[in-house]
């Protein structure tokens, strides 16, 4: 059984006036343990099809099933529920919280379920509040929450568009290395050469999938329609990534 089945997925977001069409017809599986970048362009649909993966919002039309189960007719407790459960969220902007022990928030738990802060890279930060972490590192506590209760996925909106190129870079990499480790992930991206190292990409336009393949095929495709600087960046990441890999 796929842990998320998506078929014909529509969001129509009703204005009053017009409406807008968000998705038109999403059909797609993803199987457990797979690693699944979404790419498009700013308004393709990307987070309001993390919206509805995640349970934050119901389709207009469709069914979605996770883990076989009809989520699209949930009520709102039950699709709470679900949330806590089974999903992990990442958002672009941390969303920690300022004061306090944020990162004692996350440790205990952590150790309760055995998940090592090694793990993420924390070892030696967790005593620090978020003011006192750089853009990576926070990312890397909300991360390590989103951990916490084991959830059957993690889902990450642009978890690396408030960051540098190198640390957001280094986020994938956490990302490939959780991966490896069982996790079920899927990773919203506009950056070509980030969706490049995911074994798989998605590709959205206007509300529609028009690519479902390898990552790196997928990402130079959608490298290739943003026009010829896109293109170059993807091809220059790629030689520098070939150049560090060289024993
Ligand atoms: P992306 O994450 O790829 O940038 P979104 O899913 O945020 O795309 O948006 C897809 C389309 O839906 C856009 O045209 C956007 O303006 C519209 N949209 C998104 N959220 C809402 C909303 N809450 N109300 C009305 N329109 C929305
Ligand atoms: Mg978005």
């Amino acid at each position: 059984m796929a842990l998320i089945e998506l078929d014909h997925i529509v969001k129509t977001y009703d204005l009053g006036l017009s409406k807008v069409p968000a998705l038109r017809d999403i059909h797609f599986r993803i199987e457990r343990g797979e690693f699944v970048a979404i790419v498009g362009q700013s308004g393709s649909g990307k987070s309001t099809l993390m919206n509805i993966i995640g349970c934050l919002d119901v389709p207009t039309a469709g069914q979605y099933q996770l883990s076989g189960r009809d989520v699209s007719t949930l009520s709102d407790d039950e699709l709470a529920d679900v949330r806590n459960l089974e999903i992990g969220f990442v958002f672009q902007s941390f969303q920690l919280l300022p004061r306090a022990s944020a990162l004692e928030n996350v440790e205990l738990p952590l150790v309760y379920r055995g998940v090592s802060k090694k793990l993420v890279g924390l070892e030696d930060r967790m005593k620090h509040k978020p003011a006192e972490l750089s853009g990576g590192q926070r990312q890397r506590v909300a991360i390590a929450r989103a951990l916490v209760t084991q959830p059957s996925l993690l889902l990450a909106d642009e978890p690396t568009g408030n960051l540098d190129s190198r640390t957001g870079e280094e986020i994938v990499g956490l990302f490939v290395d959780l991966h490896g480790r069982g996790n079920t992930i899927l990773l919203v991206t506009h950056e070509p050469k980030l969706a490049a190292r995911c074994p798989r990409a998605v590709r959205l336009v206007d509300g529609l999938v028009i690519a479902d393949g390898p990552g790196r095929e997928v990402a130079m495709a959608n490298a290739e329609a943003l026009g010829a600087e896109a293109l170059a960046q993807f091809h220059a990441a790629e030689r520098a990534a070939q150049v560090g890999a060289r024993p």
